[in-house]
């Protein structure tokens, strides 16, 4: 039993030894400060209508004291509730917020009452420490029952003549049906041949009920009701009939009494506050017919005219404008909502309705104001010390116009200086623009900016940061670990290891030769990073790890003349720390406990562990941990569930930074009863739980993705123990960059092998497999935001197929999707609004297919050659491209060069992208040759470093 308990502590030792001399506290994640929103859990929080929500931020691993801000992103527009210039917040019926302590926690809360619409939103907590802002974030839906809007709840027709019910829903979730019901009972189109009910409208739906020829037998109430996934809503609406007896000159006497009025708001009235919805109705009488007519709407001195015809729905961005006409005995009633409406919808309305004598219209001036809303062109900036400027702007709207802009640093006042230069640029009548330019960056410049503007209603403001590069996070050169400090970065060592003058290794330690530290009694051996003691034969090691007693005497005195126990055992000591001989040991305790209940009630677990090849203490521990914290582990379902014992692994494929790729053969995995030939996903032996976790997503991930041609097959996984497998198809060409670079003249001659080459039109489809694969990633809401030539894998018949979903997210039903998680990042393939401000969308995505296109056509090159990562971020950011190689074709080049747009939206969508790349391979141009690579020019880095990471 005792030697058991050696081997696993040795085993401990070694492995955490490695652990340390193989992880740089600049990319370990574990144990940099964080803020992370615990309640809800990070993610999606649904709420409704009407309720107040609570959202709870926790700093761990913070040394100093530090302050919590709160803002909303993703929201039209963006807003700063607190910011270190206004502690509290400027509505304090709306926001409050909190800081306590509890169960050793430091924790931040965010209330917000009456939740409406208007409140949904990207919550972010976030802070400015030792030089880095540091966030946490939530993403806040408000979902409710349809809301529900009846323009007249009390209508007259005439007898013989025509009545129109309508009813305008809308709906998050959106509503999946809208109906019509009088006394209980539906109306639908073929009810009665004299009733028709019109839809019209996605998001916005406008339902309407015509009644032709009315009798008296149609009065009374007529319900509207709606539904969606949270529930039902209904609206009544009461039709009374009238007898009305217009004689012929009536009638013709009402032809010349036409009128277009604009009857909502009225003149007066038209103010409108800004984010709510606006509302414009026009009255038309005196027509015998529904006349058409259509709206005119031009923004004071902003934006272009619009247009619009009578019964229409139109969305730019999160803007919903809908025209609809409705109709009673006094005339039809055409009406325009808009919402919401911004500073910019300042402007005229006109109703205009064309006849056979010319035109006849009404115009009403509406103007939106409210209090000014601030938003920051950049959330954070980095600072270079010494040479650098850095600006920082922010946009102001605001009606009534501002009367005062002022900038904080931290959360003082900033006034102008020779260093420091503030402006004001009059954009349009309803907007400015303010920068702060700051020469010469100095340390005392790091921190956070507030911009705050006021006008006579209210006041808004917004932050940003300049923040200090994180050297470590580039190519550093350290050994082992690095620390970041204000424009420079020095090396560390693990413990048991010491720098070196060069102040970049680090070399180990001989700790047995320390005698003042170490103090082993009798026998002592040296480790990397640690040290062993051991006693001779016929004694053992005492509780303190050092000393030994005799085991052949119970008197317990020292080993000179001391007590002697009957076992002869090992120990260990850690490296130069008791307190992780104390850990160690606790670890030793618990494993062993542990190991020996679960070998009485599971014993699949050695079969598992034999089969691994894993360190079964280890694994063990830490699975207790993670099943114990993660509940995903419920969602698995059985039939994923792949038995372990029929899984026999193989050699390894390949390794990321943190994932290992294995091949293996698994046992009926397709119901064949055969042994077929797979790949198994797990994660590195020195994986922190962490990055277990990240595995754990992207299993969540793969099992959302249906089977497609151009994607990587999931087949199952291993969840009830630790490690995690993830079983999928087993591609045997390895990955496209390695295949790529065999292609490479200088490998074809210095290999000898006889390699099969691709021609130039085989590589161009498997960028065009790429993009087929994307397009259907894109289309169930899946973020890649890892794509690489690294990440395409080259099946049989060069079918290319995307894996490595480390990185990706599931983000359905919207577009963009701000990263929380302090993870890395491959900064060579990301687009500029990921690397700013870590958003990643489809078309950031985009980007990283246009550097796989440009990997491609240089033959598997390192993007942004000869540059380091840091000079790669300042470059991107600025807007410069990969150079279009000579023997690329301008029309491919192109194709690059619309995926890095600077603005997402303008580029390329993947349907479009694949539909070019069909065309440029059915054509019988070659846009590539590679007779002429210029291949000193396209070098390859190390591989570990062409997966660089910030
Ligand atoms: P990481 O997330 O750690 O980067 P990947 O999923 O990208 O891991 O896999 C690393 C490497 O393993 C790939 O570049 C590829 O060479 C190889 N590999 C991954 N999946 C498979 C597979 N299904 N079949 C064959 N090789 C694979
Ligand atoms: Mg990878």
């Amino acid at each position: 039993m005792t030697s058991r308990v050696v081997v696993i502590g040795l085993a401990i030792v070694l492995v955490c030894a490695r652990r340390r001399a193989g992880g740089s506290p600049g990319l370990d994640g574990d144990d940099r400060p964080s803020l992370r929103v615990s309640d809800p859990d990070e993610g999606v929080y649904v709420t409704s209508n009407g309720s107040n929500i609570t959202i709870t931020c926790t700093g761990v691993n913070f040394a100093k004291d530090y302050q919590v801000y709160w803002s909303i992103r993703k929201r039209i527009p963006p807003k700063t509730i607190t910011s270190a210039a206004e502690k509290t917040p400027s509505e304090p019926a709306k926001y409050q917020v909190s800081r306590s302590y509890s169960n050793e926690e430091d924790k931040f809360q965010l209330n917000v009452t009456s939740i409406t619409q208007q409140d949904k939103g990207l919550y972010i907590c976030s802070t400015y420490y030792s030089g880095r802002s540091i966030e946490g974030a939530v993403e806040v839906r408000v979902e409710d029952v349809p809301f529900l809007h009846v323009f007249a709840n009390n209508i007259s027709a005439s007898i013989g003549g025509m009545a129109g019910l309508s009813c305008e829903a809308s709906a998050v979730p959106p509503i999946q049906d809208i109906i019509w019901q009088r006394n209980g009972e539906t109306i639908n189109n073929g009810t009665d041949e004299r009733f028709y009910i019109f839809n019209r409208g996605s998001e916005m739906i406008f339902t309407k009920l015509v009644i032709l020829n009315v009798t008296s037998d149609d009065e009374g109430v007529y319900t509207c009701i709606a539904t969606n996934d949270k529930g039902w809503s209904s609206r009544k609406v009461a039709l009374n009939t009238i007898i009305t007896n217009y004689s012929d000159a009536a009638k013709d006497e009402a032809l010349y009494q036409e009128m277009v009025k604009i009857v909502e708001p009225s003149h007066y009235k038209s103010n409108v506050v800004v984010m709510g919805t606006l509302r414009v109705t026009c009255l038309v009488t005196g027509f015998p017919y529904q006349p058409k007519m259509y709206w005119e709407i031009v923004s004071f001195g902003t934006g272009p005219m619009l247009q619009l015809m009578d019964s229409e729905e139109r969305h730019y961005d999160d803007v919903t404008i809908t025209t609809y006409v409705m109709e009673n005995a006094t005339g039809f009633y055409y009406n325009l909502m808009y919402y919401p409406v911004m500073y910019n919808n300042t402007g005229s309305y006109t109703c205009l309705v064309p006849h056979h004598a010319g035109v006849d219209k009404d115009t009403i001036n509406i103007t939106v104001s409210g209090a000014p809303m601030v938003v920051a062109s950049q959330l954070s900036t980095y600072g270079l010390l010494g040479h650098h400027k850095v600006v920082l702007s922010c946009s102001i709207c605001a009606n009534p116009a501002p009367t005062l802009v002022l900038w904080y640093f931290n959360d003082l006042l900033i006034s102008a200086s020779s260093r420091i230069n503030q402006s004001l640029t009059k954009v349009n009548s309803v907007e400015l623009n303010a920068t702060l330019t700051i020469n010469t960056i100095t340390e005392n410049d790091f921190g956070t900016y507030t911009c705050k503007a006021y006008n006579s209603i209210a006041h808004g403001m917004a932050v940003q940061v300049i923040q200090d590069v994180d050297e470590c996070s580039f190519d550093h050169d350290c050994d082992h670990g690095c620390e970041n400090g204000l424009g420079t970065y020095t090396c560390t060592c693990d413990n048991g290891y010491k720098l070196q003058a060069d102040s970049k290794t680090c070399q180990d330690v001989n700790e047995c030769q320390l005698t003042e530290k170490v103090a082993c009694e009798q026998q002592c051996t040296n480790y990397n990073g640690s040290f062993l003691c051991s006693c001779h034969d016929g004694w053992v090691l005492d509780d303190n790890g050092k000393t030994c007693t005799n085991t052949n005497d119970n008197s317990g005195e020292s080993p000179d003349d001391e007590a002697i126990q009957a076992e002869e055992i090992y120990s260990i000591v850690g490296a130069t720390s008791g307190a992780l001989l104390i850990i160690i040991l606790l670890i030793l305790c618990i494993v062993w406990c542990r190991r020996k209940k679960d070998e009485e009630e599971m014993p699949m677990k050695a079969v598992y562990s034999v089969n691994t090849g894993y360190s079964g203490s280890s694994s063990e521990m830490n699975m207790t941990k993670y099943h114990s914290t993660n509940t995903k582990d419920t969602k698995i379902s059985p039939a994923d569930e792949f038995p372990r014992q029929r899984l026999q692994l193989g050699i390894d494929l390949g390794q990321g930074r943190f994932g290992k790729v294995m091949m293996a053969r698994a046992l009926n995995v397709s119901g064949f009863g055969k042994w077929e030939m797979v790949a198994v996903k797990t994660c590195r032996d020195s994986a922190s739980d962490l990055e277990k976790e990240d595995l754990y997503q992207e299993l969540e991930i793969m099992r959302s993705i249906d089977k497609h041609p151009n994607i990587v097959s999931y087949l199952g996984c291993c969840t009830k123990q630790d490690p995690l497998y993830i079983l999928m198809e087993y591609v045997p060409g390895g990955n496209l960059q390695s295949q790529l670079r065999k292609c490479r003249p200088s490998q074809l001659a210095s290999s000898g092998e006889d390699i099969n080459t691709p021609t130039v039109k085989e590589l161009e489809t498997h960028a065009l497999h790429v993009a087929k694969g994307m397009v259907y990633l894109s289309s169930i809401g899946i973020i890649h935001r890892d794509l690489a030539a690294r990440n395409i894998l080259v099946g049989p018949n060069r079918i290319a197929k995307i894996c490595d979903f480390g990185l990706a997210r599931d983000v359905e039903g919207s577009d963009m999707y701000e990263r929380t998680s302090k993870g890395p990042s491959p900064i060579r393939w990301m687009a500029p609004e990921s690397l700013s401000d870590q958003c990643f969308t489809r078309k950031s995505d985009v980007w990283s297919f246009g550097v796989l296109l440009w990997e491609i056509v240089t033959l598997g090159a390192t993007p942004y050659p000869g540059m380091t990562a840091r000079e790669v971020i300042k470059s991107v950011l600025i807007g410069k491209w990969l150079q279009c190689p000579l023997h690329c074709q301008q029309e491919q080049y192109s194709l690059m060069t619309r995926c890095w747009d600077m603005e997402p939206k303008e580029r390329p969508s993947f349907s479009e992208i694949a539909k070019e790349l069909e065309v440029f391979i059915e054509s019988e141009t070659d846009y590539l040759s590679f007779d002429n690579l210029e291949e000193s020019e396209y070098g390859v880095l190390d591989p570990d470093k062409v997966d660089e990471r910030v």
